[in-house]
């Protein structure tokens, strides 16, 4: 009896051991990104480095006969925000306006959608009264360092708020509740056993506090927790005070129409980009779907619509709002899915969230988990696969086609 006892205990032994050893590297391979394919539409598009983003846009300005002009963020770290506009060449009717990576890491499909547009949308257009303003890589230090975040650790696109000073900080009741869950302190440390942690963690959490509060806490934005996900700051950050005056001088211009579309990456269906309405555009997702000729349409009246603070496209009406302006505005988000959005494609992404935020601020000493934390999130806002990136061009082809049909004059 003793001995069969002290065999399946050093089996045990065994398995655990073999597990730590084996398990990271068998992780690390299923998560890998493949390598991108040799050959498909707009394959040079897509970069991988901050410096060949802003060679490639500049490019494409002196291309278009436009003139880049570079807004320092970190002078000293070569981070720019980079513009160019081509004015309406007789009326300025119709002012489109192109923004991408509010969220950093984000801009690497934005920059293969400028090509997109300006090769295939860009010429369909009546040029003599519609102008086009490029506004690149709003979160430079996000595309260099591949982060979501800014330098300060802000998520930009909860960080447009129209006046701070009677704005509620404390505006998330939920955050408070699961930080412990989303801002884990201390290094990771073995990838087998952070898996293992992470969802007994998320089991614990969703039992005590309830999985609608994990969800409710997340994606609105909060501005308590400076070292935690989705943290909206607590006033303008440098890129924030550069696009607000952009956006007020755009409605303070001549046009008399402005089409804003701010392109992202990692929420919703993962072949489909999906249009994310304003709160404040009040066509309906049916409306919407008509008038676009698009399927994926979120708008107010959406099951899966969710309300935030800060964003982006929020600010532009409001700022209209609040200047009384006779502009018309329709500013929208084209977000590009990734994982997923079943439910377990939305755990998913947020472990990738929580391990790339922890690891920003307790980078780890293990190699292979490491990695795996990279090659999670790069997956998370740039797959490298083929059908995603080919579906990703025809998407953004349709819809922006779709939207300048119905809201250009
Ligand atoms: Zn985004």
């Amino acid at each position: 009896m003793k001995k069969t006892l002290l065999r399946i205990a050093l089996l045990l032994a065994a398995i655990a051991l073999i597990s730590t050893c084996i398990g990271p590297g068998l992780i690390l391979n299923a998560v890998r990104q493949e390598p991108p394919a040799e050959n498909y539409a707009y394959r040079d598009s897509f970069l991988n480095d901050y410096e060949d983003v802003r060679v490639h846009l500049a490019a494409l300005a002196a291309d278009l006969g436009a003139e880049i002009a570079s807004h320092p963020i970190d002078e000293g770290e070569g981070l720019y925000i980079d513009s160019f506009y081509l004015p309406a060449k007789k009326a300025p009717t119709n002012l489109i306006v192109l923004t991408t990576g509010v969220h950093g890491i984000e801009g690497y499909i934005g920059t293969v959608m400028l090509d997109v547009f300006f090769r295939e949308v860009y010429p369909t257009l009546d040029i003599t009264d519609t102008g086009v303003l490029v506004v690149a890589n709003v979160n430079p230090y996000g595309m260099k360092n591949f982060r979501r975040y800014n330098e300060n650790n802000v998520d930009l696109n909860r960080n447009f708020i129209l006046d701070w000073d009677s704005f509620d900080l404390s505006s998330n009741q939920e955050y408070p509740k699961v930080d412990t869950f989303l801002g884990p302190t201390g290094k990771i440390g073995n990838a087998l056993w952070h898996e293992v942690g992470f969802y007994a963690s998320l089991a614990k959490t969703a039992v005590t506090d309830g999985a609608d509060t994990i969800s409710d806490a997340l994606l609105t934005g909060q501005y308590e927790y400076p070292q935690g996900v989705y943290y909206g700051g607590t006033g303008d950050e440098a890129s924030t005070a550069y696009l607000k005056d952009v956006f007020s001088r755009c409605l303070e211009s001549p046009y008399e129409n402005i089409v804003h579309i701010d392109i992202h990456s990692g929420y919703g269906p993962r072949y489909n980009m999906v249009i994310f309405n304003s709160v404040f555009e009040t066509m309906t997702e049916a409306e919407s779907r008509e008038a676009f000729g698009y399927d994926h349409i979120i708008a107010h009246d959406s099951e899966s619509f969710y309300a935030t603070t800060g964003d982006t496209t929020d600010f532009f009406y409001r700022l209209a709002l609040q200047k009384q302006t006779d502009t018309a505005l329709f500013s929208t988000c084209f977000e590009f899915g990734t994982i997923g959005d079943a439910f377990f494609d939305t755990i998913l992404s947020l472990k990738y969230t929580v391990d790339e935020n922890r690891n920003h601020w307790y980078p780890t000493d293990n190699a292979t988990s490491a990695e795996i934390i990279r090659q999670n999130y790069l997956e998370l806002y740039y797959p490298t696969e083929t059908a995603w990136r080919e579906k990703t061009i025809q998407d953004f082809k349709a819809a922006a086609l779709g939207v300048l049909e119905a809201k250009l004059r």
